[in-house]
């Protein structure tokens, strides 16, 4: 084992993983899917948050990614079918449990369209942020701050697996490092396909960007309309949540961060 393996094992979490259970209730079936306590990946210890002190981007180039992010990668397309063909059954089961009828016309096609979708609105965790970033990292003697503004997402509450969706504004002050425009927004995209609250997908893009950049400072705002709030009459409907984070100078400089609002509009 590598000594940066071990050193990323010290900070295994407390997984409860017990995967000896038999499939009768649904319950057991996760677990069973849910990999035993190995130490062969970093992948399979690590909790998918940056509110720990794991670092943003694994030796790999995964960032973050969630416990079946590995097999996802690795699998070809018999075994991609296969998962396809669980998940659509899974989908049967939902659809009856609410009284539809699957074998109507309508839902024929249904569940296996909803598969391929799922995996579609999940795909960012099978993203690598080395080819996400790929070759657009200039040397730059540039130090002022660098805002690309509304960047639009379209992420999955995790906590009812329904849309939510967005504006990602960010803005960096380089430190003789600048990154290609677009990468911002592809950054962005990566972290909001995958499930998300808000104010994680805000830090992970704040933190990944520190971490490629090491610039001055980062500020990530996203201004995002949940379905879970607006559809459910919890909230009016046209509400947005607004999330901030400020790393660096933004955090620690009122001016800058006051600087970087402003040019948002948004003070
Ligand atoms: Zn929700």
């Amino acid at each position: 084992m590598s000594d940066k393996l071990s050193s990323s094992l010290a900070d295994v979490s407390d997984l409860d993983i017990s995967g000896t259970a038999n499939m009768s209730s649904p319950q057991n079936y996760v677990n069973a899917q849910r990999p035993k306590r190995v130490t062969d990946s970093p992948l399979q210890t690590r909790p998918a948050s940056p509110y720990t002190l794991n670092p943003p981007i694994d030796s790999d180039g995964l960032s973050w990614p969630s416990l079946g992010a590995r097999s996802r990668i690795e699998e070809d397309e018999t075994q991609l079918a296969a998962r396809e063909q669980r998940i659509s059954d899974a989908v049967k089961v939902i659809l009856t449990e609410l009284g539809e009828d699957v074998t109507r016309e309508g839902l024929l096609e249904t569940p296996e369209r909803y598969a391929r979708a799922m995996l579609f609105f999940t795909k960012g965790y099978e993203d690598n942020i080395r080819d996400v970033i790929k070759r657009a990292v200039f040397e730059e003697d540039h130090d002022e701050m660098v805002i690309v503004r509304d960047i639009e997402i379209f992420s999955l509450c995790e906590h009812h697996l329904v849309p939510f969706f967005g504006k990602v504004h960010i803005g960096y002050i380089p430190n003789k490092k600048v990154l290609g425009l677009s990468k911002l927004a592809r950054l962005a995209e990566m972290y909001a396909r995958r499930f998300q609250v808000q104010e994680r997908l805000t830090k992970q893009i704040a933190m990944a960007l520190k971490e490629i950049l090491k610039p001055q400072g980062v500020a990530v705002v996203i201004e995002a309309t949940h379905m879970c709030m607006v559809s459910r009459g919890v909230q009016k409907s046209g509400s947005s949540t607004v999330t901030s984070c400020m790393l660096g100078c933004f955090r620690e400089a009122q001016k800058t961060r006051e600087e970087f609002l402003g040019l948002l509009g948004k003070r």
